[in-house]
């Protein structure tokens, strides 16, 4: 079995380089190969992440040329004298660059591929300024936004563009999550103090999605000494989260407070010039002709976030070249029908109704000035609903409920806020009619 092994070992070479193998391949240990698979053990999951993102296909296809056709299985042994993360060799040679030392980085979540617009436009200009001269302005650098707004393009963008200039920098670039698992193999294995070293020697650290650190104490104490080592001497340190760190929950007040030490930039969601202007960039990556009629029909229809903007661009685009039709306005109306609508389910109508039904009152009482107490609260909540979830200016809510001024639908929200913070029963009555206008 070794030596079949070692057969595939060398045709792989011959494919993705003897270096890469070393590196990568070397340390999966096979446990098995029968007449449909091979079993392979790594001494941990991120071990199997890399090799299944980058050379999973060259594995296979070694596989086949050696011993034919099988399925190539992988499994973590926890007992596997492996490295934590492969390190990556100092002084290699020149133009194999953006490879960061530990970890991995996407390779088109590039500053090239990423689109500049109002929402992101600070927390891009930050993150070009610490990728010129990482650790001398802003650091750590924090950015947070929503989910798909393009936070971990940005950062990685940071470590493809430090790379670019010093391919001799340590750059490590991994997800919280991931540095937790380690983490936690590494106290199994006893081996904390590599752990540990590994992470100081570093030049530039990033790490994605801190609020995966969120009541992990042992991993923030960690990441609080390493933090601390390279802060002090000048390494750059970028952050990730999905909220500012004063709203990550279960966060220890001395790592709350080193978030905030240096730049804090946030991510907002994109209006439509700049959705439109992202398709037209996705469009050209992937090779997809998008007139730009159905650019703007999307961008107009689409607006959650990022990601799935990207992906009704990509399912289109199969759609159009499945059919080997145009991309029409009218294929992406079929093609987007369930999406387009889960975008926009809520009106003003749609709330009003459902809080009528949640508290049998009659629609045109809702929308008038009466003020009986059974109308006024019904009405309160309504406008709250109307606040947010349409995202409608005050006045313009104030226009749907029979033409209100803006400071009572201030006061409006205001009260069943505060009344929702301090009442739990009035919480879920109004939560359970916003469960209703979701569900209608
Ligand atoms: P997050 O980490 O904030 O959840 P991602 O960085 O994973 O979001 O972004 C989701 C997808 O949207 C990615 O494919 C990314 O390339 C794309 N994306 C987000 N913002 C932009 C942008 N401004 N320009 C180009 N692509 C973007
Ligand atoms: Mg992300």
């Amino acid at each position: 079995m070794i030596q079949a092994w070692n057969r595939v070992l060398a045709a792989l070479g011959a494919k993705i380089g003897a270096q890469e193998v070393e590196r990568w391949i070397r340390p999966l240990r096979p446990t098995a190969i029968t007449a449909t698979a091979v079993r392979l053990q790594a001494p941990n999951k991120f071990l199997i992440d890399c090799v299944s993102d980058n050379y999973l296909l060259a594995l296979r296809e070694s596989v086949a040329t050696v011993l034919g056709p099988r399925q190539v299985l992988f499994e973590v042994n926890d007992n596997l004298q492996g490295e934590l993360f492969p390190l990556r060799s100092l002084g290699r040679p020149p133009g194999e660059g953006g490879r960061p030392a530990i970890g991995t980085l996407v390779p088109k979540y590039t500053f090239a591929n990423f689109v500049v617009g109002a929402n992101n436009q600070f927390a891009h200009a930050t993150a070009r300024a610490v990728a010129r001269q990482p650790g001398e302005q802003y650091n750590p650098l924090f950015i947070y936004g929503g989910a798909g707004l393009g936070k971990t393009h940005l950062v990685n963008a940071i470590g493809h563009q430090i790379l670019e200039r010093n391919p001799a920098a340590q750059v490590a670039f991994l997800s919280a999550d991931t540095f937790v698992s380690e983490l936690i193999a590494a106290i199994r294995r006893d081996r904390t103090d590599r752990f540990k070293e590994r992470f100081r020697l570093v030049d530039v650290l990033i790490l994605d999605d801190v609020q995966f650190l969120a009541g992990r104490e042992r991993t923030q104490e960690e990441f609080f000494h390493t933090f601390n080592a390279l802060h002090e001497r000048r390494r750059q340190i970028v952050l990730t989260s999905d909220t500012f760190p004063k709203d990550i929950a279960g966060l220890a007040e001395r790592l709350r407070n080193r978030f905030e030490w240096g730049l804090i930039a946030d991510i907002q969601p994109p209006d439509v010039e700049t959705r439109t202007a992202i398709l037209g960039k996705k469009a050209e990556c992937e090779g997809i002709a998008l007139p730009p009629e159905v650019a703007a029909f999307i961008a107009a229809h689409v607006d959650s976030n990022v990601r799935e903007l990207e992906g009704s661009l990509l399912r289109l685009g199969a759609y159009a070249s499945l059919r080997k039709a145009p991309l029409t306005i009218e294929l992406a109306k079929e093609v987007l029908h369930n999406i387009l609508k889960d975008q926009h389910p809520v009106s003003a109508d749609a709330i009003q109704t459902a809080v009528c039904s949640q508290f049998s009152v009659r629609l045109v009482d809702l929308r008038s000035k009466r003020r009986t107490r059974n109308i006024a609260v019904p009405r309160q909540i309504a406008m709250y609903l109307c606040r947010k979830l349409l995202q409608s200016s005050y006045p313009a809510i104030g226009a749907m409920f029979g033409g209100r001024d803006h400071s009572t639908v201030i006061h409006a929200v205001t009260v069943i806020e505060r009344r929702m913070k301090e009442d739990s029963g009035f919480q879920a009555t109004v939560e359970r009619v916003e469960r209703a206008i979701a569900e209608r």
